[in-house]
C-alpha cells in the first residue's frame, strides 16, 4: 500500500482516487475548489468521446468507461447515472473513429419514422450512459474513503514532499497548465441551457456536431434536459459566464430541429480542458508524478478507463 496525493476534485481526479483506493492505496485529495464552480459540474456528462485524443488511446478508455457507467446504471440509482439513446447525425456512412468503443453502434436513415433534420442522411445510434454532475460527483466523493481537502497547491513537487507521498496524480484539468507549463493545453468555452423537458424525450438524446461552429445537442437529466452549445478555444482567463446571445442561438437551433423545449431553468458556461491528446504518462522528471489531464469535452466519458490507467502507472 502507497500514500498517494491526487490533486483535483473534478470527475478526473475523484475518480482517479476511487481507483487508487480500490487497490488498497492510501489517499489523500487536495482541491482548490471543490464545489460546484469547477467545469464537471458544468458538463451534460452523456458518454460522448468529444473535442478529445488521441484516436489510437481514447476508444480503450471510452469502452472502459462506458462499461462502468452501464453497470453503475443498472446497479447503483444513486451513483445518477441512466442510460438514454443517442442519435448523431452524420453525411454519410463513415464509421466514427471512436466506433470500437461502442459494440452496439447502428446506422439508421431515420429518426422514428421521420427524416432526419438539417440535410442528414444517416444517424448513429448507439446506448449512450449519462451521469447527472451533482448526484455522480457526490457518489463518487461519498465513495472515497479519503476527503477531499481544500488547498491551492503551487507546485507538485513540494507537495509530493510536505505530503510525504509516495505519489501524486496530477488532475487540475485547464490549471494543469500554469502548474506543468504545458502549452499545449487550451480551455475551450462551452455553454449549455438547462430547460424544462417539455416536448423532449427524457430517453434520447441528439447530437449534431458536424460542424463545430453550428453544434447542438440534446442530454436529457431525471428532471430537466441540457441543450447546448458551442466549443471556442479560449484564453485560461476567459471568465466563465453565459450569454444571452448563446442562449437565443441554442434554442433557435433546437426550434430549427422542430423541438419544443419547456421554460428556460438555469445555464452554465465552462471552459473544457483541450489538448490534443489527453496527458496521461508519468513526468519526465520525476516519476512519482503521474499527469492524467486534458480531457477536453469528454472527461466523463474517459474517466475511469484513465483512472485505471493512471493506477497501472503507479503500480509501475
Ligand atoms: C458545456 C460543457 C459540456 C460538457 N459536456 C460533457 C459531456 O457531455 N460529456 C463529457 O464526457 N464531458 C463533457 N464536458 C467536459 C467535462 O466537463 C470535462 O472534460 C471534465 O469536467 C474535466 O474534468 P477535470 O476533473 O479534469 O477538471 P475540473 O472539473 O476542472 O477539476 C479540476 C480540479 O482541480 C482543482 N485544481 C485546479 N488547480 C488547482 C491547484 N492549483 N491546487 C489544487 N487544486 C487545483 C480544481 O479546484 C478542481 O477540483 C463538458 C464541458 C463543458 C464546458
Amino acid at each position: 500500500m502507497a500514500r498517494i496525493v491526487v490533486i483535483g476534485a473534478g470527475v478526473i481526479g475523484l475518480s482517479t482516487a476511487l481507483a487508487l483506493e480500490r487497490e488498497g492505496h492510501e489517499v489523500v485529495i487536495l482541491a482548490k475548489d471543490a464545489g460546484d464552480s469547477i467545469v464537471s459540474f458544468v458538463a451534460g456528462a452523456v458518454w460522448y468521446p468529444f473535442k478529445v485524443g488521441p484516436v489510437d488511446k481514447v476508444p480503450a478508455w471510452a469502452a472502459a468507461t462506458r462499461a462502468w457507467m452501464l453497470e453503475l446504471a443498472r446497479t447503483t440509482p444513486e451513483a445518477g447515472v441512466d442510460v438514454l439513446t443517442r442519435f448523431e447525425l452524420a453525411n454519410d456512412d463513415t464509421r466514427p473513429w471512436w466506433a470500437d468503443a461502442t459494440p452496439d453502434l447502428e446506422l439508421v436513415r431515420d429518426l422514428h419514422g421521420t427524416p432526419l433534420p438539417k440535410g442528414a442522411t444517416h444517424a448513429w445510434k448507439f446506448a449512450a450512459p449519462r451521469a447527472e454532475p451533482r448526484l455522480f460527483m457526490a457518489w463518487l466523493a461519498a465513495s472515497l474513503r479519503g476527503r477531499v481537502r481544500v488547498q491551492t497547491v503551487s507546485s507538485l513537487r513540494e507537495t509530493l514532499a510536505a505530503e510525504n507521498a509516495d505519489a501524486l496524480v496530477n488532475c487540475t484539468g485547464l490549471a494543469a497548465r500554469g502548474l506543468t507549463g504545458d502549452r499545449e493545453l487550451v480551455g475551450v468555452y462551452g455553454q449549455v441551457v438547462i430547460t424544462e423537458p417539455g416536448g423532449l424525450d427524457l430517453h434520447e438524446c441528439l447530437g449534431d456536431e458536424r460542424d463545430e461552429r453550428e453544434m447542438f445537442y440534446t442530454i436529457p437529466r431525471r428532471h430537466e434536459v441540457v441543450l447546448g452549445g458551442c466549443a471556442e478555444p479560449s484564453p485560461d482567463d476567459r471568465p466563465t459566464v453565459t450569454t444571452p446571445q448563446m442562449t437565443r442561438t441554442i434554442l433557435s437551433r433546437a426550434e430549427q430541429l422542430g423541438l419544443r423545449p419547456g421554460r428556460v431553468i438555469r445555464e452554465r458556461a465552462g471552459l473544457r480542458p483541450f489538448r490534443p491528446s489527453v496527458r496521461l504518462e508519468r513526468d519526465g522528471d520525476e516519476p512519482r508524478i503521474v499527469h492524467n489531464y486534458g480531457h477536453g469535452g469528454a472527461g466523463y466519458t474517459l474517466c475511469w478507463g484513465c483512472a485505471q490507467t493512471a493506477a497501472a502507472l503507479i503500480r509501475g
